[in-house]
């Protein structure tokens, strides 16, 4: 399997908070990798690692066999990352479609964008009923929908999500998990899951980190680690 995303004993810290202590873990093309463990673990810091939106203190990023960390952010977007930031930030007085215009701010072949536009409305038949509608007036998940489709506006190759669960009704949750399997298996698309919610996290992805106060406690095949013991205790709630 060709390596998609490295992360090398990676250190960040936000001033003096020490977020993330020499993790290492890889990407590999075509997977969905989960990362979980508990608040204030280091699951956020990673993928703000990865877009450039905090800087490393050591260690190395690898992307497509070239160095990411220290590249500008939207030259990260550019090479193919796309990231879904936690709290379902659509813009809330822009319509649907002018949010899913935005997603696509790096590129400028009109027709590519168009056909990418019917690829997330196929995706998300909801985005297409609420096309002109304003997007803060949709529920909460219909604007994770947004958010996700939004991200695949960019083509991405690599697509990060931070929590593309929480606070959405439990009935959607199903329907987002199905929605990131659907992606990563039908356009190709390398996902890095951060989610709170294990269970689901594990059930769609091939493998997964667990991380502890900034370092990787446990990691292995999402098969393996959802009977694991350790993992039942210390992530699914002692199921
Ligand atoms: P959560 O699910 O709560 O977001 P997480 O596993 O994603 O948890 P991070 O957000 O990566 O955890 O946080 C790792 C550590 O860094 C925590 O101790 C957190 O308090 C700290 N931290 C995160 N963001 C900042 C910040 N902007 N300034 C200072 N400390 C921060």
């Amino acid at each position: 399997m060709n390596q998609m995303l490295q992360f090398s004993n990676v250190h960040m810290y936000y001033d003096h908070v020490y977020a993330l202590k020499g993790v290492s873990l890889t990407v590999n093309e075509g997977e969905t990798v989960a990362l979980i463990g508990a608040n204030g673990a280091g699951k956020s810091s990673i993928l703000r690692a990865i877009t450039g939106l905090n800087r490393i203190r050591q260690g190395e990023i690898h992307y497509l066999g070239e160095r990411l960390d220290g590249t500008p952010a939207d030259e990260i977007v550019r090479r193919g990352i796309a990231m879904v930031p936690e709290g379902r930030r659509v813009f809330p007085l822009m319509t649907v479609a002018e949010n899913l215009a935005l997603g696509a701010f790096t590129r400028t072949d009109k027709g590519e964008i168009a056909e990418s536009l019917d690829r997330v409305m196929t995706r998300f038949p909801r985005l297409k009923e609420r096309y002109n509608q304003a997007a803060g007036t949709m529920s909460g998940g219909e604007q994770q929908m947004l958010v996700i489709g939004r991200a695949l506006m960019s083509r991405p190759k690599l697509l990060l999500l931070d929590e593309p669960s929480l606070g959405v009704a439990p009935k959607l949750v199903q329907d987002i998990a199905r929605s990131i399997v659907a992606i990563n298996r039908d356009e190709k698309v390398s996902v890095l899951l951060v989610e709170q919610n294990s269970r689901m996290a594990l059930r769609i992805s091939q493998r997964a980190y667990a991380l502890s106060t900034g370092e990787v406690a446990l990691s292995g095949d999402s098969a393996d680690l959802i009977h694991d013991d350790r993992v039942k205790t210390l992530y699914l709630g002692g199921e």
